[in-house]
């Protein structure tokens, strides 16, 4: 168990798990567009760390960028997403592959979707890590997922609970059990 800030976090997914899902996002990747020259484009801060293991996964021709979105705050989506990054603007004819850590409602692919609808990209597709399908509002079809988790608040690997725990190398997951005991 870990404590960050107030909350307590469980282990949830280790190292080992996590690279397994990277690896096989890359190579279902490379097997569409190893023959291309993709863009790979990274949703920060979250995806950081997976951008990073899934370049080494994929030692084919590519570029690679980002762009900068937030909606979280502590706990709970905030429900406004913010472009903080644009995307690049030489990205015309090309195929690109946006890299998000995690979705949870939508919200936020909602808002990639916009901003990559409004390039002259030839086609764009949607590579998540971590996708909870209890919660995600099926609005748009997501090309490529690591693993599908449960509606659960979750920190490590890229991810954040208010700025800390980004670089824990496994996944923890917030302990309810330990806040209903401080509840009660
Ligand atoms: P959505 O817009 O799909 O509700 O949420 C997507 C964004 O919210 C992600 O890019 C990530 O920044 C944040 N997020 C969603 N679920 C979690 C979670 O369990 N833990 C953390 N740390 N961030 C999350």
């Amino acid at each position: 168990m870990i404590k960050l800030h107030d909350k307590y976090f469980k282990p949830f997914l280790s190292e080992a798990q996590i690279l397994a899902a990277v690896k096989s996002v890359a190579q279902k990747v490379a097997a569409d567009y190893k023959d291309e020259t993709p863009v790979f484009v990274g949703v920060l801060n979250g995806s950081f760390m997976f951008v990073a293991d899934f370049l080494k996964e994929y030692q084919h021709p590519c570029e690679v960028s980002f762009i900068k979105l937030s909606s979280y705050q502590g706990l709970t989506s905030t429900g406004i997403v913010e472009t903080l990054l644009d995307p690049p603007d030489n990205l015309e004819g090309k195929s690109v592959i946006i890299l998000e850590d995690i979705i949870d409602s939508g919200r936020t692919l909602k808002e990639l979707i916009h901003l990559f609808n409004n390039t002259n990209v030839k086609e764009y597709k949607i590579a998540s890590l971590f996708y909870k399908s209890e919660v995600y509002n099926g609005e748009y079809a997501i090309d490529y997922i690591g693993i599908d988790i449960p509606d659960k608040f979750i920190v490590g690997y890229g991810l954040d609970y208010d700025e800390l725990g980004r670089n824990l190398r496994e996944v923890y997951q917030l302990n309810e059990k330990h806040m209903i005991n401080l509840v009660l």
